[in-house]
């Protein structure tokens, strides 16, 4: 049966004695079939997989769902041993910030749309957790999923520009067969809610769909997106973006790499979803 280990002491003395290529795959727990796609990913290019498990208090703001994030640490225990992990490290608050902690790691202009305007500090708290991690573990490679697209790119910017010897791969978004992609806050919406929920993923695909039939125009797309959220009335949409897929500066032209993507409420749910175009 695989334990957790929660110091930095005996995680570092675990890590040690495994010899070979280390991927990590960092998490909040409550692990879903996204968070398991990460694991096989890792374990396919790598000699050992590790997973941390850490509701991280700095990446959550004022009023978030910090308290009521959900946690259920034996259960990712099981699914871990049952996938075969070779370590998961589910540290205490004070393991990653001891007494006296008083660093920030905050990334520039690819943190600062979308979720970075929509939950300001969000990607300080993320960036900084990462590093962390990344320093404590030294994992030859990192997994992430897209559904976090903008939290992949913040992440990769923050490894190169500390020169971290980790390499950031993200992941495709794992969905349920609705479309609606998988995230641990899923278990917050009502049913009523959830038989809504799909609605983020409709309506991205009518925007891609609005692409494919030769639509340029950054806004005809956005709209489009903003219709199809439009007709589910417990559906509040936060953003509709259509960016470009390096920067995240909005578009008037679809003429380059992009994303299209959300950030949608169901009551306190708030969930994000993205697909790309072109
Ligand atoms: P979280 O526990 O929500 O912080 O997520 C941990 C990692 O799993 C992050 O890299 C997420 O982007 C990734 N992840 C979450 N949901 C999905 C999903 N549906 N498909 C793929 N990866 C995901």
């Amino acid at each position: 049966m695989i334990r957790s280990i929660t110091t930095v002491a005996e995680m570092q003395a675990a890590r040690e004695a495994l010899s070979g290529s280390i991927g990590l795959v960092p998490t909040m727990g409550f692990l879903h079939g996204g968070h398991l796609s990460l694991v096989r990913r890792s374990k396919r290019d790598n000699d050992h997989t590790i997973v941390s498990i850490f509701v991280n208090p700095t990446q959550f703001g004022a009023g978030e769902d910090f308290e009521r994030y959900p946690r259920n640490e034996d259960r990712d225990l099981a699914i871990c041993a049952e996938e075969g992990v070779d370590l998961v490290w589910a540290p205490p608050e004070d393991e990653v910030y001891p007494p006296g902690f008083d660093t920030r790691v905050s990334v520039g202009a690819i943190a600062r749309p979308l979720e970075g305007a929509a939950r300001p500090g969000h990607f300080d708290g993320v960036a900084t957790v990462v590093a962390i991690l990344f320093a404590l573990v030294g994992a030859e490679r990192a997994y992430f999923g897209q559904k976090d697209a903008q939290q992949v790119m913040v992440i990769d910017r923050m490894a190169r520009d500390l020169a971290l010897p980790t390499e950031v791969i993200g992941c495709p978004t794992v969905r349920e067969p609705d479309g609606l992609a998988l995230s641990s806050r899923n278990v917050h919406l009502t049913p009523e809610q959830r038989a809504a929920a799909p609605v983020i993923h409709r309506a991205l695909l009518a925007g891609c769909d609005r692409y494919r039939a030769g639509e340029r125009a950054a806004e005809a797309i956005r709209s489009t997106v903003r219709q199809a959220l439009a007709d589910e009335p417990l559906a509040a949409p936060e953003y509709v973006s259509c960016a470009d897929a390096a920067t995240l500066a909005e578009l008037e032209r679809v003429d380059r790499p992009t994303l299209l993507s959300v950030a949608v409420r169901f009551g306190t749910t708030r969930l994000i979803d993205n697909e790309p175009l072109g």
